[in-house]
Protein backbone atom coordinates (compact mmCIF):
# COMPACT_ATOMS: atom_id res chain seq x y z
CA UNK A 1 0.00 0.00 0.00
CA UNK A 2 3.08 2.84 0.73
CA UNK A 3 4.59 2.15 -2.87
CA UNK A 4 1.28 1.94 -4.24
CA UNK A 5 0.63 5.65 -2.43
CA UNK A 6 4.21 6.77 -3.47
CA UNK A 7 3.51 5.90 -6.97
CA UNK A 8 0.57 7.76 -7.24
CA UNK A 9 2.20 10.49 -5.37
CA UNK A 10 5.45 10.62 -8.47
CA UNK A 11 2.22 10.40 -10.69
CA UNK A 12 2.00 14.20 -9.85
CA UNK A 13 4.56 15.58 -11.40
CA UNK A 14 2.76 17.50 -13.52
CA UNK A 15 3.38 15.68 -17.03
CA UNK A 16 1.65 15.05 -19.92
CA UNK A 17 -1.06 12.32 -19.13
CA UNK A 18 -3.54 10.53 -21.61
CA UNK A 19 -6.08 12.90 -20.63
CA UNK A 20 -3.71 15.59 -22.85
CA UNK A 21 -3.55 13.07 -25.77
CA UNK A 22 -7.54 12.54 -25.59
CA UNK A 23 -7.95 16.85 -25.29
CA UNK A 24 -5.65 16.91 -28.22
CA UNK A 25 -7.46 14.08 -30.48
CA UNK A 26 -4.49 11.82 -30.36
CA UNK A 27 -6.49 9.01 -29.23
CA UNK A 28 -9.87 7.89 -29.61
CA UNK A 29 -12.74 9.21 -26.65
CA UNK A 30 -16.21 8.97 -26.46
CA UNK A 31 -16.59 12.50 -26.64
CA UNK A 32 -20.21 13.85 -24.71
CA UNK A 33 -19.33 17.96 -24.57
CA UNK A 34 -17.02 20.09 -25.34
CA UNK A 35 -16.50 23.98 -25.79
CA UNK A 36 -13.40 26.11 -25.35
CA UNK A 37 -12.60 25.45 -21.85
CA UNK A 38 -13.92 21.74 -21.16
CA UNK A 39 -14.01 18.27 -22.61
CA UNK A 40 -16.62 15.84 -21.52
CA UNK A 41 -15.98 12.23 -22.65
CA UNK A 42 -17.48 8.65 -21.28
CA UNK A 43 -15.01 6.94 -18.94
CA UNK A 44 -13.22 3.72 -20.34
CA UNK A 45 -14.12 1.86 -17.14
CA UNK A 46 -17.71 2.87 -16.31
CA UNK A 47 -18.89 2.22 -12.76
CA UNK A 48 -22.57 3.30 -13.58
CA UNK A 49 -24.67 2.95 -16.66
CA UNK A 50 -23.88 6.81 -17.01
CA UNK A 51 -19.76 7.45 -16.41
CA UNK A 52 -18.80 10.41 -17.40
CA UNK A 53 -15.05 12.32 -17.13
CA UNK A 54 -15.25 16.38 -17.30
CA UNK A 55 -11.80 17.81 -17.08
CA UNK A 56 -10.34 21.40 -18.16
CA UNK A 57 -8.79 21.98 -21.48
CA UNK A 58 -6.00 24.40 -20.12
CA UNK A 59 -2.60 23.04 -20.70
CA UNK A 60 0.00 23.39 -17.86
CA UNK A 61 -2.98 22.85 -16.43
CA UNK A 62 -4.00 21.81 -12.62
CA UNK A 63 -3.46 18.02 -11.42
CA UNK A 64 -5.61 18.15 -8.73
CA UNK A 65 -8.33 19.84 -7.11
CA UNK A 66 -6.19 20.19 -3.75
CA UNK A 67 -3.81 22.31 -5.70
CA UNK A 68 -6.46 24.78 -7.52
CA UNK A 69 -5.08 28.28 -6.92
CA UNK A 70 -7.42 31.60 -6.96
CA UNK A 71 -6.60 31.75 -10.69
CA UNK A 72 -8.64 28.64 -11.22
CA UNK A 73 -11.47 29.57 -10.02
CA UNK A 74 -13.37 30.46 -12.80
CA UNK A 75 -12.27 27.12 -14.68
CA UNK A 76 -13.94 25.11 -11.22
CA UNK A 77 -17.20 27.40 -11.60
CA UNK A 78 -17.11 26.04 -15.51
CA UNK A 79 -16.58 22.15 -14.90
CA UNK A 80 -19.14 21.98 -12.47
CA UNK A 81 -21.65 24.03 -14.93
CA UNK A 82 -20.51 21.55 -17.43
CA UNK A 83 -21.51 18.69 -15.53
CA UNK A 84 -24.98 19.69 -14.94
CA UNK A 85 -24.71 20.12 -19.11
CA UNK A 86 -23.68 16.53 -19.07
CA UNK A 87 -26.49 15.15 -16.72
CA UNK A 88 -29.22 17.18 -18.74
CA UNK A 89 -27.57 15.53 -21.88
CA UNK A 90 -27.74 12.16 -20.29
CA UNK A 91 -31.05 12.07 -19.38
CA UNK A 92 -29.90 11.94 -15.18
CA UNK A 93 -31.19 15.33 -14.25
CA UNK A 94 -33.37 13.59 -11.27
CA UNK A 95 -30.06 11.65 -9.95
CA UNK A 96 -26.37 12.43 -10.73
CA UNK A 97 -23.36 12.07 -8.52
CA UNK A 98 -19.88 14.46 -8.75
CA UNK A 99 -17.18 12.77 -7.76
CA UNK A 100 -13.42 14.14 -7.59
CA UNK A 101 -10.87 12.06 -6.30
CA UNK A 102 -8.29 13.88 -4.98
CA UNK A 103 -4.56 12.62 -4.38
CA UNK A 104 -3.24 8.82 -3.49
CA UNK A 105 -5.75 8.30 -0.44
CA UNK A 106 -8.66 8.98 -2.82
CA UNK A 107 -7.25 6.49 -5.70
CA UNK A 108 -6.59 9.33 -8.25
CA UNK A 109 -5.28 7.74 -10.63
CA UNK A 110 -4.96 10.64 -13.11
CA UNK A 111 -3.06 13.83 -12.54
CA UNK A 112 -5.08 15.82 -14.55
CA UNK A 113 -8.21 17.06 -12.87
CA UNK A 114 -10.87 15.92 -13.75
CA UNK A 115 -14.46 15.17 -12.63
CA UNK A 116 -16.48 12.27 -12.62
CA UNK A 117 -20.15 12.62 -13.32
CA UNK A 118 -22.01 9.52 -12.13
CA UNK A 119 -25.75 8.04 -12.46
CA UNK A 120 -28.54 5.96 -14.48
CA UNK A 121 -29.38 3.95 -11.12
CA UNK A 122 -29.13 4.06 -7.81
CA UNK A 123 -26.60 5.35 -5.78
CA UNK A 124 -25.38 4.38 -2.60
CA UNK A 125 -23.69 6.06 0.53
CA UNK A 126 -21.50 6.53 1.74
CA UNK A 127 -18.95 6.08 -0.87
CA UNK A 128 -16.38 3.51 -0.69
P1 LIG B 1 -9.55 6.02 -10.42
O1 LIG B 1 -8.73 5.36 -11.50
O2 LIG B 1 -9.27 5.47 -9.05
O3 LIG B 1 -11.01 6.14 -10.74
P2 LIG B 1 -9.28 8.82 -11.06
O4 LIG B 1 -10.27 9.60 -10.26
O5 LIG B 1 -7.96 9.45 -11.33
O6 LIG B 1 -8.98 7.49 -10.34
O7 LIG B 1 -10.02 8.43 -12.40
C1 LIG B 1 -9.39 8.26 -13.62
C2 LIG B 1 -10.46 7.72 -14.54
O8 LIG B 1 -10.00 7.81 -15.88
C3 LIG B 1 -10.82 6.25 -14.28
O9 LIG B 1 -12.19 6.16 -13.99
C4 LIG B 1 -10.44 5.57 -15.60
O10 LIG B 1 -11.33 4.53 -15.94
C5 LIG B 1 -10.50 6.72 -16.58
N1 LIG B 1 -9.70 6.58 -17.78
C6 LIG B 1 -8.38 6.25 -17.86
N2 LIG B 1 -7.97 6.26 -19.13
C7 LIG B 1 -9.03 6.59 -19.89
C8 LIG B 1 -9.26 6.76 -21.28
N3 LIG B 1 -8.29 6.58 -22.17
N4 LIG B 1 -10.50 7.10 -21.70
C9 LIG B 1 -11.49 7.29 -20.83
N5 LIG B 1 -11.34 7.16 -19.50
C10 LIG B 1 -10.15 6.80 -19.02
Amino acid sequence: EAAAKAAAVDADSGAPTIFDKIIAKEIPASIVYEDEKVLAFRDISPQAPVHVLVIPKLRGGLTQLGKAEPRHVEILGQLLYAAKIVAEKEGILDGFRVVINNGPDACQSVYHLHLHILGGRQMKWPPG
